[in-house]
Parts: structure tokens; sequence; C-alpha cells
């Protein structure tokens, strides 16, 4: 009889392809699900995971970890077995040497990156200014980094346009061009100048009708979950229904987080939005704990303090309108704190994805396990092209979680309230690569089965 490397047995096996739930047993091998079978079978480990259900690890569509482990982990802990970084136009650019460097040092969770234009390539082709747009040889330049960065695996391109309000629209076309080229996809922070702008959103549909590239749109609640989700569900909906291939992450906050030095936070930008300073919340740095005031504000920003600010806005509803439709995935927008200290953190790094099974399948019942599986499993795997992630079939990689559905719970809070980074419940186990990684809700400490994902 052959001995299995793990074995899950009892479990309630959710199969987001087939949409169906089967009492099974698996058993792992060589990273990768082997057998799938009721009958009994044995491993050198062993879990039961009897009345809990047994899914493919989640993919995180829209993160910044960007190689950050101790950000990794509070993913990690929420069952996400694959990260993709790089995304709203930052992250890193040489992809194949961050990639082989993860791959050395060893990293708890698979890897896949964006390469960024707002602020990694506009920087790396001497483009400092984000009110100015590039020239003509910059964008030829950033053109051939991105075309480098796709050849050496890179999933897409992503842009941050609310970050770089003086890009052209000529420079993002061209660049999706290339994108489009490869078949990589383009994510795209809208580039939004009022809570109402819905031409922000029309632009990026634009981008998929003019290149043929295919459009994921990032964090639809933080970009359009202020009191227009239906026009800009509707929008979306429209163009997927003309033929267009969009798609779109969301979170489970109104409340967003980034660095004050950005031009979302230019006084501008506060006053076209109508946020109050007393909404403001400062998440790390010298000031952390305390809520901006103009003051406070005018001192940090021409310090250039390098601070996350928390920005409490938007309609609770909104988030869970945006992921009814089946082409919105859930999504964390995770990263780490400038300071490096995982408690200066936003509560979304360590509780977006079992909030969304707590709120939505299990309290309100909107959703059912197999569509929320699929939000988090196979609708990023086919936005990304992966077909070896996010499903649950002999031969695939072996990322698989065993969750506890009565008890699943997020517990991270923001930080006058509780701890940012504290550890959801309900996510018994981890397995990434076909190893257990999470171990009755705790980290194995020192097991990095993750791989770097270059797509080829
Ligand atoms: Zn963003």
């Amino acid at each position: 009889m052959d001995i299995w490397d793990i074995v899950i047995k009892n479990g309630k096996l959710v199969n987001p392809e087939r949409e169906s739930v089967v009492h099974c047993n698996i058993g792992i091998s060589g990273g990768k699900i082997s057998i799938i079978t009721e009958q009994d079978i044995k491993g050198k480990e062993e879990i039961d995971a009897k009345n809990k259900i047994v899914c493919p690890g989640f993919i995180d569509i829209h993160a910044h970890i960007d190689g950050d482990i101790g950000c990794a982990k509070l993913s990690l802990v929420q069952g996400v077995t694959t990260t993709v970084g790089g995304n709203c136009g930052g992250g890193p650019i040489d992809l194949k040497k961050f990639f082989d460097e993860q791959d050395k040092k060893g990293f708890p969770i698979n890897q896949a990156q964006f390469v960024g234009h707002s602020f990694s390539l506009r920087e790396r082709v001497g483009v400092t200014d984000p009110y100015i747009s590039s020239t003509s040889s910059q964008i030829k330049q950033m053109q051939d980094l991105a075309e480098k960065a796709f050849k050496e695996g890179g999933v897409g391109l992503s842009f941050g346009l609310e970050y770089a309000p003086g890009a052209s629209f000529d420079e993002v076309i061209e660049l999706s061009r290339v994108a489009a080229r490869h078949g990589r996809l383009v994510s795209i922070h809208t580039r939004l100048s009022a809570p109402d702008d819905l031409d922000s959103l029309r632009e990026a549909i634009k981008i998929a009708e003019l290149t043929g590239v295919s459009v994921q749109i990032s964090h639809l609640v933080y970009q359009y979950g202020a009191g227009v989700m239906s026009e800009a569900i509707e929008l979306i909906s429209n163009a997927r229904k003309s033929g267009l291939n969009i798609w779109a992450d969301s979170g489970m906050y109104t409340s967003f987080a980034t660095h004050i030095v950005t031009s979302v936070f230019d006084e501008e930008h506060i006053k076209n939005f109508g946020w109050e300073f007393n909404h403001m919340f400062i998440a790390s740095g010298k000031h952390k704990g305390q809520s901006l005031t103009e003051e406070l504000y005018r001192s940090m920003r021409n310090n250039k303090e390098d601070a996350v600010i928390i920005c409490f806005t938007g309609v609770e509803d909104e988030i869970y309108e945006a992921l009814l439709s089946d082409y919105v995935m859930l999504s964390s927008d995770t990263g780490p704190s400038p300071t490096g200290n995982i408690d200066e953190c936003h509560p979304q790094n360590a509780g977006s994805f079992p909030r969304f099974f707590r709120k939505m399948v299990r309290e309100q019942k909107s959703i059912s396990v197999i569509e929320a599986v699929k939000k988090c499993t196979l609708v990023p795997a086919e936005a990304l092209g992966f077909s070896n992630k996010g499903r649950l079939n002999l031969g695939t990689d072996a990322d698989l979680l065993v969750i506890d559905m009565e008890r699943i719970i997020d517990k991270s809070d923001f930080s006058d309230k509780g701890r940012p980074d504290a550890y959801p419940e309900g996510i018994d186990y981890v397995i990434v690569n076909g190893k257990i990684v999470v171990d009755k809700g705790q980290i194995r400490e020192g097991v990095m089965p993750g791989k770097s994902i270059r797509v080829v």
C-alpha cells in the first residue's frame, strides 16, 4: 500500500471547477495532489478534516508583499498560498533577480509579480515628477523594460494612475500594447480624482478596448465604494458583455491605507474627496496612533515622512455589493509598513480572507461556500492564466487549506481598537507545494516551500 507524504482525511472537498462538494480523502506526494479517493489511505503525516472543508489555497491577486516575510506570514495564516505583488505601479522591476533571490532565501508562500509603471518604471527612466507625462523616448525605454520583465516571468503590468496623475493616456496605451502582445494582464489602480469619478473607470475600460489587453481593475471598493459601486459594476458588466476581458478585485474594508507623501494626499485631492483630517489615522512612523491634524499633515508632508495613513471613508454595503459579481475576486491590498513592524499595518493584512468567509458566507449568507472559494482560487487563477493553481484536481500543485467554516473569524482590527496583525481562527491547516506551513492555526517556523511563479 502506498504511503503518501501527507493525507487529509474525512474532509468536504470543495472543487471550484466542478462546483462540487464531496467527502473524500486526499493524498499528497512530491508537492502534488496524487490521489483523491473515498477509500482509506495512509500518510507520513495525517490531518483529520472531519466537519471541515478542504479547498485550494487562496490566490491574492492584489498585494504588495514584494518579498517581505513578515507581511507574507500574515497572508499565510489567512490561507493565502500565492500572492501577486508589484501592484499599483510599484514593486521590483528586475524580476529575474528578484525571483532568483526569493527562491534562494526561501519564502513561505508562492509569489507572482506585476511590473509597475507609475512608481517603478517611471522612476527608472527618470520621470520622478508624478504630475508630468513621460517623453516618447522614456515611453520607449519603459516598453523595453516591461518587455524584459515579461520575458523574466512577470504576470503583467500594473498602473497606479491616481499616484501618477500626469501620466498621459498615450503613455498608458503604448505600454499596455506591450502587455497585450505578450498576452499578459494589466492591473489598473484607476486615475480617480473624486469619489464619483467614473471617467477614471471608463479610461481603464478604454485601455482594454483599444489594445485588446485583459484588464484587472484594482481594489474596486477603495476606488468606487463611496457611493458609486452600482454604477461602477454596471460599467464593467456592460464592457464584459461587449466582449472585453475585464476583471476586478475588491477587499473587505472601506478604509484604505497609503503613504502620506503620495499624490492621494495632495491638498486638492483631499478636498475633492471631502476627507476630514480627523478621519485620517497615522498607522506607522513616529506619530503612529494619532489622528491627523492640519498641523501634523503639513509637517509630515514637508518632511516627506515615510508614514502610512489609514483614511476612514466609504460605504460599508458597497464592500459586499462589489463582491457579488462573479468576475470580482477577493483581494487584500496587503503591504508592509515602512518601518517593517507588522503591528503598524492595516487589519486587511491579517483579516481580509477570513472576514470575507465570516461576513458573506456565514453571517449574511449572501454567497455560497463554493462561490466564495471560487473567488479566492479559480477566478484569480483564470485571470492570471495559472493552470496548476487555484484548482483541486489530480496532478495540480498541493496548495491546500483545511477550514472550519463554523469557526472562521478575522481577529485583526485597526490599532486604536485592537491588533492589526492578530491571527485569524478557523483556517486550521495551510499546505504550500505539499508542505504543511500552518498547523492547527500556527505557523511552522522555518518552513519555506513557496516558489516564484514565472509566467512563460
Ligand atoms: Zn492601489
